[in-house]
């Protein structure tokens, strides 16, 4: 059983279900009492009306040591780690941060250890305006759970299940780095260490692992796209695997041209562009936004400046097609699953 199907099994049958949200056509109210509710499992945030226009848009997120990032992992990174991937959900839904919650798990109370890990915890809380307002400590095995909470615009809300076929599919910046950069730490010959490491130059190297320790929630961008996008995700499991999130989502398929996916120097120069393109479409952690605009939006995308790239558009075919050299195949994603049967390489045991 897949984490998805887990969620959508147990916790989403009776909710909604992760996926079937807009394919099921049932108002959320038939489950849930409150009126309030605007959206339940199954998006990057549930949202609560909060007055006549805006929205409270709340999610939680699990960091696990082992896991979601390595036992030398430095505490200053585990914490820009566990926050950037918490607030990256406030992004994919175009909201304003609010505040945050930190529940700390710790095998024990180390000064040096949570001297580092508070002061990087604090600046980043005040870089992206989500001040910590409470928590819960225990001890155990190393564990970081943040709750996000932050408001939007109820009816421009970054949905996963808007998006209507002809929009255009787009991602922000360049994906794969932080991907690469944890083969490279992992030393995993299954993913070609030696070609990630083959040529990389320092600058090259410390560029994705800076991408790994250091994500940057796109909460500036998924704030313009409010009224300009159909519909959001951020990319935390994998382009193909958040692509079909929201896919599944919104009840379409989508046809994503490789050769429009920007690959970055520092990607190319550490993993070859062969490489390279299986970290951007499969590997995971880029905590970039992948949205769909309706085509009337084109210019105003491209033009705007932002870090972006059209890289497809959506189709009224369920499937997802990878394009390139002028053929087109079904994609296979492989993004992260916490239970998938067999560990994918570079997944840590
Ligand atoms: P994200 O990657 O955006 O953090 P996830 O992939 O973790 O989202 O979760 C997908 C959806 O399933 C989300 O809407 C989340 O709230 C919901 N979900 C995950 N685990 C559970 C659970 N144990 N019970 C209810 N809902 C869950
Ligand atoms: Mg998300």
């Amino acid at each position: 059983m897949t984490e998805f199907e887990l969620i959508g099994h147990y916790f989403g049958a009776w909710a909604r279900g992760v996926h079937g949200a807009a394919r099921d056509g049932l108002p959320l109210q038939s489950f849930c009492p409150d009126q309030r509710v605007q959206l339940g499992i199954g998006d990057d945030c549930a949202m609560v009306r909060l007055d006549e226009r805006d929205s409270l848009v709340v999610s939680v997120d699990t960091q696990v040591e082992g896991r979601h990032f390595p036992r030398s992992c430095a505490p200053a990174h585990v914490a820009s780690r566990a926050l950037g991937a918490a607030v990256s959900d406030l992004a994919a839904m175009g909201a304003e941060p609010i505040g945050c919650w930190l529940a700390l798990t710790l095998p024990s109370a180390v000064g040096t250890w949570l001297e580092a890990f508070s002061l990087e915890f604090r600046r980043l809380t005040e870089l992206w305006n989500v001040p910590l307002l409470g928590g819960d400590t225990t001890a155990g095995p190393l564990q970081v759970s943040i709750t996000v909470l932050g408001r939007v615009e109820t009816a421009k809300a970054l949905r996963r299940g808007a998006a209507r076929a002809g929009d255009d599919l787009w991602v922000s910046g360049c994906l794969g780095e932080a991907s690469a950069a944890l083969a490279f730490l992992e030393n995993d010959s299954s993913v070609s260490l030696s070609a990630v490491s083959a040529g990389i130059g320092t600058d090259s190297r410390e560029c994705l692992l800076h991408r790994y320790h250091h994500p940057e929630p796109r909460l500036a961008l998924g704030r313009w796209l409010l009224g300009r996008a159909s519909a959001a995700i951020d990319i935390s499991d994998g382009l193909l695997a958040d692509l079909g999130h929201l896919c599944a989502a919104s009840g379409i398929g989508a046809r994503l041209d490789l050769e429009a996916l920007p690959v970055s120097d520092a990607l190319r120069a550490a993993a070859g562009l062969e490489k390279a393109r299986h970290f951007m479409l499969q590997g995971g952690d880029d905590y970039e936004l992948c949205f769909a605009a309706p085509v009337d939006q084109r210019d105003c995308i491209g033009e705007s400046g932002w870090d972006v790239w059209r890289i497809g558009q959506f189709t009224s075919d369920l499937d997802i097609l990878i394009c390139h050299n002028g053929s087109c195949s079904l994609a296979v994603p492989e993004g992260f699953d916490h239970f998938r049967p067999t560990p994918r390489p570079g997944e840590a045991s």
